[in-house]
C-alpha cells in the first residue's frame, strides 16, 4: 500500500500506524459484519493505535509528529457536539467501524482527533492510549474519583485493569478489583489494585464490608456488562456513592433492585468511550504514574490478524495483542 492510496479530505492528515491494538469490538465487526445499517463494506478494521504523521495535508500537525488518535469521529455541529459531548454525537463516524481504520500502512484522520505524544513516552508505551482514555473517562470524569477515595472495579479485562491503573495514578485510596480469572487478577494487582477478589470463590459483600468497615466504596466502576455484576454493583454500592456502568452487555434487560437505588440515592452514570481524556492519560504515562506495558501479551505482525482475533476470543490468558508496523518492529521502542 502506498501513501497515495489514502486520500485525506481538507482538515484530515495521513498517519502511518506504529502500533495498533486488537479489541473485542474488532472481533465483533469481523465476525458479525457491519455494526450499523448502511455501513460501507468492506472496510479496514482497527481503531486503537498510535502513529506518525506522514502527510500533514495543510493542517498544523507537522510531518513526523507521533500522535495518539481518538477513533470516534464526531460531526462537530450537532447538539451533543456543541455541548462538548462529542462521544455522544448524533452523527458519529468511527475508524474501523464505519470507515477505514488503522490495520493498514496508512490511514487518514481528522487533525482534531489526534493528540501529540509526549517526548518522554515511546510509541510502544503509548500504544494503549485509546483504551486508557476510556478508563480516564470512566474513573475520573464519570466516576469523579478524588485523591484518597476508595474504588471497586468489577472486571479485569484490559479496561478494568486500566481503570485500576488510572485510579492508582490519580492517588485513589483503597483500590479493589473483582475478577474470576487468576491471570487477570494478577494483572490488576500489578497495575495498582491493593486487593483482588474472586467473586466466584470469595464472599464479595463480606470482603467489601470488612475492608471499608461497613462504609462501602466511594466509587464503583462496572466494566463487564454482565447482568450479575451489575445487580451486585447496585447491592454493594454505598449510600450516596457513584456507580459507573461502562460495560456493554448483550442488551437484554438487567434486573436490579430499584428500591436500593432510591433508598441509597445512588448516583448511577453511564460511561461510553471518552472525551477530552486522551491528554490526561498520556500525561499520567509521561509522569510515570502508570504503565500499560503489563497489559501487552504479544506484539505481532498484521498477517496474524485472524489468529490474533481467535486468541482474543478463545484464550482467557490473552490481554492486549498489538500489531507493529514493519518500521516499528525493526526500530524497536521508538
Ligand atoms: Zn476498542
Ligand atoms: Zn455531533
Amino acid at each position: 500500500m502506498s501513501v497515495d492510496d489514502v486520500t485525506p479530505t481538507p482538515g484530515e492528515l495521513v498517519l502511518a500506524p506504529d502500533f495498533s491494538g486488537v479489541c473485542g469490538t474488532d472481533v465483533h465487526v469481523f465476525r458479525q459484519g457491519a455494526m450499523l445499517a448502511g455501513d460501507e463494506l468492506p472496510l479496514v478494521l482497527g481503531h486503537e493505535f498510535v502513529g506518525t504523521v506522514v502527510d500533514a495535508n495543510g493542517t498544523d500537525v507537522a510531518n513526523g509528529t507521533r500522535v495518539a488518535v481518538e477513533p470516534l469521529l464526531p460531526c462537530g455541529t450537532c447538539r451533543q457536539c456543541r455541548h462538548g459531548r462529542p462521544n455522544l454525537c448524533f452523527r458519529w463516524e468511527h475508524l474501523g467501524i464505519t470507515r477505514d481504520g488503522c490495520w493498514a500502512d496508512y490511514v487518514s484522520v481528522p487533525a482534531e482527533r489526534v493528540t501529540r505524544l509526549p517526548d518522554a513516552v515511546s510509541s510502544l508505551d503509548a500504544a494503549l492510549a485509546e483504551p486508557l482514555a476510556c478508563a480516564v473517562n470512566f474513573v475520573l470524569h464519570r466516576g469523579a474519583l478524588s485523591a484518597g477515595e476508595s474504588i471497586l472495579v468489577l472486571g479485569a479485562g484490559p479496561i478494568g485493569v486500566l481503570c485500576a491503573a488510572v485510579a492508582k495514578g490519580a492517588g485513589a485510596g483503597l483500590i479493589v478489583v473483582s475478577e474470576p480469572l487468576d491471570s487477570r487478577r494478577a494483572r490488576a494487582a500489578e497495575a495498582g489494585a491493593d486487593l483482588t477478589v474472586d467473586p466466584t470463590a470469595d464472599d464479595l459483600p463480606a470482603v467489601v464490608d470488612e475492608l471499608t468497615r461497613g462504609l462501602g466504596f466511594d466509587v464503583i466502576v462496572e466494566v463487564t456488562g454482565s447482568p450479575r455484576a451489575i445487580a451486585q454493583a447496585v447491592d454493594l454500592a454505598a449510600p450516596g456513592s457513584r456507580l459507573v456502568l461502562a460495560g456493554l452487555g448483550s442488551g437484554a434487560p438487567v434486573p436490579v433492585d430499584t428500591n436500593a437505588i432510591a433508598r441509597k440515592e445512588l448516583d448511577i452514570r453511564g460511561g461510553f468511550a471518552s472525551r477530552w481524556a486522551m491528554a490526561t492519560g498520556l500525561s499520567l504515562l509521561a509522569d510515570g504514574r502508570l504503565s500499560t506495558r503489563g497489559l501487552v501479551t504479544s506484539v505481532r505482525d498484521w498477517a496474524d490478524a485472524p489468529s490474533a482475533m481467535d486468541d482474543l476470543s478463545n484464550d482467557p490468558e490473552t490481554c492486549k495483542i498489538l500489531f507493529a508496523s514493519h518500521s516499528s518492529s525493526t526500530q524497536g521502542d521508538n
